[in-house]
C-alpha cells in the first residue's frame, strides 16, 4: 500500500504550476551534485562536466533516491552519469542511426510503417539517457511545438491508411496537459486515427507527471489508448511508478514496456528477468527489448548480437512467453523493427 505521504494531492491549486513542473524544474543538472547525492567520488566530475557539453546531464531527483549510494556501477546511475566514453568516436556509430531524417513525413512527423505515424511532438526530456538514439536529433527545427502541428495534422489528414497516432520525442509528456488537449482536439477531425499511443518515460523517472490532470484528460480521450513506458531495470520501479501505472490502467491504458539492452545495466539474464516480472506486477508487458542504437557517443552501452540473442534464448526458458520482450533493432528503410532472433 501507498502511504499517505506519497499520494498526490488530487486538488491541486489553480494557481502557480502543477507539482509536476516543479520537480522537472527541480532535476538534478551538475555532475558535482549528482556526485555529492550519492557519494561519489568527486573525480567524476570534470569528465561528466566534459561530456555533458555534448549532451546535457538531467535526472529528477526521485529517479536519484532510487539508485544506490556509493556505487559508481549502479544500474540507474550508469544510465545518466556522463562519463569520457562518450566523447570517443567509434566506427560504425553516427547522428541518425536509425534514418529519422530520411523518414520525415512533414515537420515532427515521423512515417516509417504501415498504419503507425509518429509525431515528435516536444524535444525535451525529463531525463538524458546517455544511449539515446536522439541526442543529436534536430530538434530545434523539426520537433512539432509551439503550433508547428498544423503540417503534421494535415499530412495525417490526408492519409486515411494511418489508424495509429504516436508521440514520442522527446518525451510528449514534457507538454503541458493544456498542448495535450489541444492535439487530441485537433484529432478529432481524423476519423481514421482509431489509435492514440504513448511512447514516455515519465511514468519511472518522474510519476508525479501522471496527476489527477493528466488522467482526466487521458480518460476522456476518445480512441484506444497505449501507453509505452520505459524502464530497463527492476530498481527504476518502485511504489511511485506502480502507482502511475495503476492509474494509467484505470485511465483505459494498456501498458506496455519498452527497453534498451545496455552493457553493465541489464545484460544479465538475472536482470531482463527481474525487469519482467517487476514489470508485470505493475500490470506492464514487456514489448521491445532494443538493440542499441548505433549512435555517437554511446559504443561502451553496446551488447554484441551474439550475446544479445545467448541472453534472449536464456530469458526465453525461464520465463511465460509473453514476459519475453521482442529482441529488436532498427534498421533504416526497413517496414518495421527487425528482429535479431
Ligand atoms: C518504432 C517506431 C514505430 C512503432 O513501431 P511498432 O513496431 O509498431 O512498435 C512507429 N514509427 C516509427 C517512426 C518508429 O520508429
Ligand atoms: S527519455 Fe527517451 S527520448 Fe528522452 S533521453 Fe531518454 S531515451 Fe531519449
Amino acid at each position: 500500500m501507498i502511504s499517505a505521504s506519497n499520494v498526490p494531492d488530487q486538488h491541486e491549486p489553480s494557481r502557480g504550476r502543477p507539482r509536476w513542473q516543479q520537480a522537472l524544474a527541480e532535476a538534478v543538472c551538475d555532475p558535482a551534485e549528482l556526485c555529492a547525492l550519492l557519494d561519489l567520488d568527486p573525480a567524476a566530475v570534470l569528465p561528466a562536466r566534459a561530456a555533458a557539453r555534448e549532451f546535457a546531464l538531467r535526472v529528477p531527483r526521485g529517479f536519484v533516491a532510487r539508485m544506490r549510494r556509493g556505487d559508481p556501477r549502479d544500474p540507474l546511475l550508469l544510465q545518466v552519469l556522463p562519463t569520457s566514453a562518450e566523447l570517443s568516436q567509434a566506427p560504425g556509430f553516427g547522428l541518425d542511426p536509425v534514418g529519422d531524417l530520411a523518414a520525415r513525413a512533414a515537420t515532427g512527423l515521423l512515417h516509417k510503417y504501415h498504419g503507425r505515424a509518429l509525431l515528435v511532438s516536444t524535444g525535451a526530456c525529463a531525463v538524458h539517457c546517455r544511449y539515446c538514439f536522439r541526442r543529436h536529433f534536430p530538434y530545434g527545427e523539426d520537433s512539432a511545438i509551439a503550433g508547428g502541428w498544423a503540417a503534421a495534422l494535415e499530412r495525417l489528414r490526408a492519409d486515411t491508411s494511418v489508424s495509429e497516432l504516436i508521440l514520442s520525442g522527446g518525451d510528449p509528456l514534457s507538454l503541458s496537459d493544456r498542448r495535450l488537449t489541444q492535439l487530441t482536439d485537433a484529432l478529432r477531425a481524423l476519423p481514421h486515427i482509431r489509435r492514440l499511443r504513448i511512447h514516455t518515460r515519465y511514468p519511472v523517472v518522474l510519476p508525479e507527471r501522471i496527476d489527477a490532470g493528466f488522467l482526466k484528460w487521458l480518460a476522456g480521450v476518445p480512441l484506444q489508448k497505449v501507453v509505452v513506458i520505459h524502464a530497463n531495470h527492476a530498481q527504476e520501479l518502485d511504489h511511485t511508478v506502480a502507482r502511475a501505472c495503476r492509474d494509467l490502467a484505470g485511465a483505459g491504458a494498456t501498458l506496455l514496456n519498452q527497453s534498451v539492452l545496455l552493457a553493465d545495466v541489464n545484460d544479465s539474464v538475472a536482470a531482463l528477468a527481474d525487469l519482467s516480472e517487476a514489470l508485470f506486477a505493475m500490470g506492464v508487458l514487456p514489448y521491445y527489448l532494443h538493440a542499441l542504437d548505433r549512435v555517437a557517443g554511446a559504443a561502451h552501452f553496446e551488447v554484441s548480437d551474439v550475446t544479445a540473442r545467448a541472453l534472449h534464448a536464456a530469458l526465453a526458458s525461464r520465463l511465460p512467453g509473453y514476459l519475453v520482450p521482442r529482441l529488436v533493432r532498427e534498421v533504416p528503410g526497413a517496414d518495421a523493427k527487425t528482429p535479431l532472433v
